[in-house]
């Protein structure tokens, strides 16, 4: 039996995997906004300290694996709370969590996105972002569109995580991503009612290469073989899984 801790598993490929992980045999403590183990809004300094607390008295002894997979879709207002949760919450509840990930030498398995590439590295959000100044960031985004402040929360946290392969794998804990496409959850039911990106994405849904967009577990399935015995040589790996969208959009990039 192994000891996970995650975010956002209350619905949507978490609760997936949440699921999946339960069903092996394994303990999963989960952090959510509406139902979990602990509950905590992520957006604010307080809930990242009650996730972090909530999870180091539930799992003394170390974690084998961290899974920050809470996210806001890019129509969620104030755009910031995007920041927040997305980027922010993300990087001080992995730092936080650290020492137990050490413990059991285990790992954090990040959920990045396909459009992260979308957003260029050198965007000032992205390197507000990275430079941790959250006021910043936040101040930025909420005058830009939610496009940039999702897809570029989503290239920060990739960025972050290759940055601190080297450090973090020196410490026994190994960081890799998973990027979903298009997978038909709640945060994806909300885009798609949304009267500005509901239209575009539905359309770019239609574009997938394999044909269908992706169910959560086509997502949970691939995140539960990162955290696996067999993937233990992964290490700084952003994992698409996309039914083959970001290879259309950039075949000569990786
Ligand atoms: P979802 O909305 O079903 O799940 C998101 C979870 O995060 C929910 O359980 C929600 O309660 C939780 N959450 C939201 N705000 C929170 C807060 N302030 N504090 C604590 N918990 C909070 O969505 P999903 O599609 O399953 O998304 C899971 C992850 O996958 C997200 O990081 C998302 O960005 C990413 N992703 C999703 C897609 C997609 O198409 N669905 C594509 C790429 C990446």
């Amino acid at each position: 039996m192994r000891i996970y801790a995650m975010t956002g598993g209350a619905t949507g490929i978490g609760a997936e995997l949440k699921r999946q992980l339960l069903a092996a045999g394994h303990k999963v403590i989960s952090v959510d906004i509406k139902e979990g183990d602990i509950l905590a809004d992520l957006s604010t300094a307080e809930g990242r300290e009650a996730a972090i607390e909530g999870v180091r008295a539930l799992a003394p002894d170390g974690l084998d694996a961290f899974i920050p997979c809470a996210g806001l879709p890019p129509v969620a207002k104030p755009l910031s709370l995007i920041t927040r949760v997305n980027f922010f919450a993300v990087i001080a509840t992995v730092e936080g969590l650290r020492d137990l990930l050490e413990k059991k030498q285990g790992s954090v398995l990040f959920v990045s996105s396909n459009s992260a590439p979308m957003v260029p590295s050198d965007d000032s959000y992205v390197q507000a972002c990275l430079a941790g100044d959250e006021d910043a960031a936040c101040a930025e985004i909420d005058a830009r569109d939610g496009h940039t402040a999702y897809a570029g929360s989503k290239r920060a946290v990739t960025m972050w995580m290759r940055r601190h392969v080297v450090e973090y794998a020196a410490a026994g804990v190994r960081l890799n991503a998973v990027a979903p496409g298009i997978t038909m959850t709640p945060l994806t039911e909300r885009v798609y009612a949304d009267a500005e990106f509901g239209g575009a994405m539905k359309e770019f849904g239609d574009t997938v290469p394999v044909g269908r967009t992706a169910q959560p577990a086509d997502i949970a399935n691939v995140m539960r073989f990162m955290l696996s015995d067999e993937a233990n040589y992964l290490c700084g790996s952003l994992f698409f899984v996309d039914g083959g969208s970001d290879a259309m959009l950039r075949p000569d990039d990786f």
